[in-house]
């Protein structure tokens, strides 16, 4: 069993995953975790859900108790910033000055908003820094979405960038407490990266009979007002008055400190399987790693938590010398007013989409995506038994006929190959 100091930076679901995981795995060396927010690790998605609408306390996000890891001997030191990894002599240095050492090194650095780009961004951008505009704000912590709540006041006009899951997860919280709300979305449909027509199609409805002025393929040309931002001006010459703003427009891995010292970046921390990086001695998990997926059948980087823990899992599990290669089906949840999406697979490439259900009308479906034949993802809303059984088919890989899958009267377990998991 190996004694050796282990630091993880980053306090996010993979540094809080690894750290517990360590443990139970008999590490039984020192290890240290740096964070540099102020929490133990917590979970982001009830940010944007639960939290932002008030309904959840900050305890409730945290993954696991500082007492429970006080008492499993994981060092924290909350509020720290790792600024560079001096790989020869083994020793990460702090913001404040001081170094730590290590014999083993875990990198879950996560990522972070990214910024908008248009004239007055720079100061949109700088995050709730004196020098930028109080009312914008991106959502990626606690701090951001206490800072928002703040401003959620009944009429307040809302604007939001960005028609991802994000953008529409604040939308539906936001119309509810009596917000007036708008999105924008670039691109001419909502979550148009992720989604099929049918499925954007979907949102797009759901949102507008809520309330929400949604407008696609907007492009934001200007951010007026002093010291706030009071209009924003679309690049069609529309203005809309704002009260707030919240960007979603995705996140960049944050990879600056691997970079830095001499590891494979290249759309995320290169690692492996089993999460080890081009160094022998430092591991990689989360949102910041770009990883080989035998499922994908090429390298990916996915931003979720079930990546953030199984990839967690499998970092600990390398640092505790049992290796277990990770190795996933990639799935995905969002919550919208009284919709559950859930998703398996990755639909980039299908080649068939068929329904159960119509989308067009209802609030419940399931579309089917396939490959030659193959079922290679699905999504489900206010389904959860078919995303049950769509995850095994999925992970399968097994051929089904399209004709089969859109028909209610075929229950999906029938479809399971016999070898397949029940
Ligand atoms: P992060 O959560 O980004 O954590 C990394 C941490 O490391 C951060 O605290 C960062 O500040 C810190 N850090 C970075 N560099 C340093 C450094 N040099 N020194 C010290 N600390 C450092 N996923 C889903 O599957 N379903 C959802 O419904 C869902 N909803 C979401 C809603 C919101 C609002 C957000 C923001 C995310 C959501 N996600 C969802 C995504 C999911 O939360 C992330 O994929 C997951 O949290 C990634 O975990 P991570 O540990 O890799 O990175």
């Amino acid at each position: 069993m190996s004694g050796e100091t282990i630091v993880i930076v980053g306090g996010g679901q993979a540094g809080g995953e690894i750290a517990v995981q360590l443990r139970k795995l008999g590490h039984a060396g020192p290890v240290t975790l740096v964070a540099d927010e102020p929490h133990v690790p917590y979970k982001r998605p009830p940010l944007s859900k639960a939290y932002l609408a008030g309904e959840a306390a900050v305890e409730s996000l945290y993954v696991i108790p500082r007492a429970s890891l006080d008492k499993a001997g994981v060092e924290l030191k909350l509020g720290a910033r790792v600024t560079k990894i001096d790989r020869s002599a083994h020793r990460v240095q702090l913001a404040d000055g001081s170094s730590i050492a290590y014999g083993k090194l875990a990198l879950a650095t996560g990522g972070r908003p990214r910024g908008l780009s248009l004239p007055g961004a720079d100061r949109a951008n700088a995050r709730l820094s004196s020098a930028g505009f109080s009312n914008v704000f991106p959502l990626r912590t606690i701090a951001d979405v206490d800072a928002i709540r703040a401003r959620c006041k009944p009429g307040a006009r809302m604007v939001i960038v960005g028609g991802g899951f994000i953008g529409l997860e604040v939308a539906a919280v936001a119309i509810k407490r009596g917000l007036k709300v708008t999105v924008l979305e670039g691109l001419p449909r909502v979550l148009a990266r992720v989604a099929v027509p049918q499925v954007s199609a979907f949102f797009e409805r759901v949102h507008r009979e809520a309330g929400v002025d949604l407008r696609t393929g907007a492009q934001l040309a200007a951010l007026e007002g002093e010291p706030e931002v009071r209009r924003v001006v679309l690049g069609d010459g529309t203005a809309i008055d704002c009260d707030l703003m919240v960007i979603g427009i995705g996140i960049v891995p944050n990879v600056e400190l691997a970079v830095e010292a001499g590891l494979a970046v290249d759309n995320g921390i290169v690692v492996d399987e089993q999460t080890r990086t081009s160094d022998p001695d430092i591991v990689a998990a989360g949102d910041c790693t770009s990883h080989p997926s035998a499922f994908a059948g090429r390298r990916i980087r996915l931003e979720s938590v079930q990546n953030a823990l199984e990839q967690g899992r499998a970092a600990a599990a390398t640092l505790a010398g049992k290796p277990a290669p990770y190795q996933t089906v990639p799935w995905f949840w969002s919550d919208q007013y009284d919709l559950k999406l859930q998703m398996v697979g990755l639909s980039a490439g299908h080649d068939r989409c068929v329904f159960r259900g119509d989308p067009a009308t209802g609030r419940s479906f399931a579309a089917f995506y396939l490959r030659d034949g193959v079922l290679i993802a699905a999504d489900t809303v206010n389904r959860a038994a078919d995303f049950m059984f769509a995850k095994k088919l999925v992970a399968s890989g097994a051929r089904i006929d399209a004709a089969v899958l859109a028909d209610e009267g075929v229950a999906l377990k029938s479809l399971l190959p016999a070898s397949a998991p029940a």
